[in-house]
């Protein structure tokens, strides 16, 4: 096979299990369908490969495929490549055939492809300490404070319990206990009635925490505001 970018003859290299062609002129590598994955996470995995920059890691994925260079060939089967964005956003720009699906890269791109490939832990760590304090924030909020707060709900609970008592009957007394249990079990220890999945960090850092609990403190409030607002309005009603 020759080189598609100065027509020497590639010449076959065995790295990680792989035989990959490589040109030894200009330093361009061949790769079967399949074999640059493989190669560069064997370059990780020998630990030869640095760290992705932070700004790099930060990127924005570029549209454009125009790049100012010469036409390639297959040099398997003589197909014009095409060039590609290597992952869609890697913004390492690689020739493939169309026909075998083999990938040209040029001098330095499988090192970039195998940075891009390993990411930066520094900037993984940071994204996931971000991810938990959003979280974190958004758990100690008013609103969120104010949903579990035991001692409004309890002061509350408190006028309902002596209004029931103040009727002297039994039954009241004992559905009002009943219902106060419900409702204040919901406000009061509504993280443990709820669930939570955690923050997941690979392959990208993203929330995937849900807080259940928070609604089950809403539904308690609910249903303890509720004989109040019935109350209310029966007495307007009735007016
Ligand atoms: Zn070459
Ligand atoms: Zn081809």
């Amino acid at each position: 096979m020759k080189c598609p970018v100065c027509g020497t003859d590639l010449s076959q290299y065995s790295y990680g299990g792989q035989t990959i062609d490589v040109c030894p002129e200009c330093q361009g590598i061949w790769f079967d369908p399949g074999e640059l994955k493989d190669v560069a996470n064997e370059m990780i995995r020998q630990n030869v490969v640095p760290d992705q920059e932070a700004k790099e890691a930060f990127h924005v994925r570029s549209e454009s495929t125009d790049r100012d260079e010469p036409m390639k060939l297959c040099p398997r089967c003589g197909e014009f490549t095409e060039v590609f964005n290597y992952s869609c956003d890697s913004n390492v720009f690689l020739n493939k055939c169309p026909t075998c699906h083999g990938i040209w890269a040029d001098q330095g791109e499988l090192e970039r492809i195998a940075r891009y490939l390993k990411g930066n832990p520094a900037v993984n760590r940071y994204v996931e300490s971000l991810a938990k304090k959003v979280v974190s924030d958004s758990e100690q909020g008013i609103v969120s404070r104010l949903l579990r707060s035991r001692l409004l709900s309890g002061i509350i609970a408190s006028v309902y319990l002596c209004a029931a008592i103040g009727t002297g009957d039994a039954k009241t007394i004992v559905n009002m206990i009943m219902f106060l249990i419900l409702t204040l079990g919901c406000i009061w220890f509504s993280d443990a009635m709820g669930s939570y999945t955690g923050i997941l960090s690979f392959p990208r850092p993203a929330i995937t925490r849900r807080t259940p609990g928070i609604f089950i403190a809403l539904a308690g409030w609910v249903l303890l505001l509720m004989p109040l607002v019935v109350g209310i309005t029966l007495a307007v009603c009735c007016d």
